[in-house]
């Protein structure tokens, strides 16, 4: 059966190396920071090229201010221009944050808005029980999953239906195929497939370790 969000992910494979991501939790950015190169950087800057905003900062030595890759402002000469993973690493330098793409405020980011936007649409979609297009182009979409998220848009889609299907099969007595379906699942075998990347265990498997706990522990406990 062919499957669409395995095809996302097979092309996602092929893409720049900037988009070739680890799933490990954690910082989604740092998994990518040594798949870009110097030259790689340096190109981002002088196109002011806002897709790698949130992938890495630089700073001007002579001027000693540091900014995001889109930034507006003039341009710097390479051999004064310094790398740095976060706004922690370029202060910590002694740089300082320019006033015009504030490079310390991550809430000025309107890329990282759009993912958060997107990150709410699908989680509304997923209680609705109904899909809507996204707002923006789905490739700009994915690019921005993957630099601000970690993973693909698909992806990240299927961890939150796994967690949804998750909900339902402790706390309600829907069966396994039913849980998929309310889920957001559209075949059983990527239900099983996504659940287990997210659990570590079958849906059964799952329902019966919740059922143990709960009767195990009269008080509450947290996973
Ligand atoms: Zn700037």
């Amino acid at each position: 059966m062919p499957d669409r969000t395995y095809l996302t992910e097979w092309r996602m494979f092929f893409s720049p190396p900037w988009e070739k991501i680890s799933m490990e939790g954690g910082d989604p950015v740092a998994h990518m920071r040594p798949t870009l190169t110097d030259d790689e950087m340096w190109r981002a800057v002088t196109e002011r090229d806002e897709d790698f905003d949130g992938a890495f900062l630089y700073g001007v030595a002579s001027t000693k201010i540091f900014c995001r890759p889109s930034c507006t402002g003039r341009r710097p000469l390479r051999r004064n221009v310094r790398f740095f993973a976060d706004a922690g690493e370029a202060m910590d330098l002694g740089f300082r944050p320019c006033k015009l793409c504030r490079p310390d405020l991550p809430a000025y980011d309107p890329q990282r808005e759009l993912v958060e936007q997107e990150k709410g649409r699908l989680n509304r979609s997923l209680h609705e029980e109904k899909r809507v297009a996204p707002a923006v182009s789905r490739r700009h979409l994915a690019r921005l999953f993957v630099q601000y998220e970690g993973c693909t848009r698909a992806r990240y889609a299927a961890r939150m239906m796994a967690e949804r299907a998750a909900e339902l099969l402790a706390n309600t007595e829907k069966n396994v195929l039913d849980v998929a379906h309310e889920s957001g699942f559209e075949s059983p075998s990527s239900f099983y497939r996504h659940f287990r990347e997210r659990w570590n265990a079958t849906p059964r498997e799952f329902r019966e370790t919740q059922r143990r706990e709960k009767t195990c522990s009269s008080k509450e406990r947290r996973p």
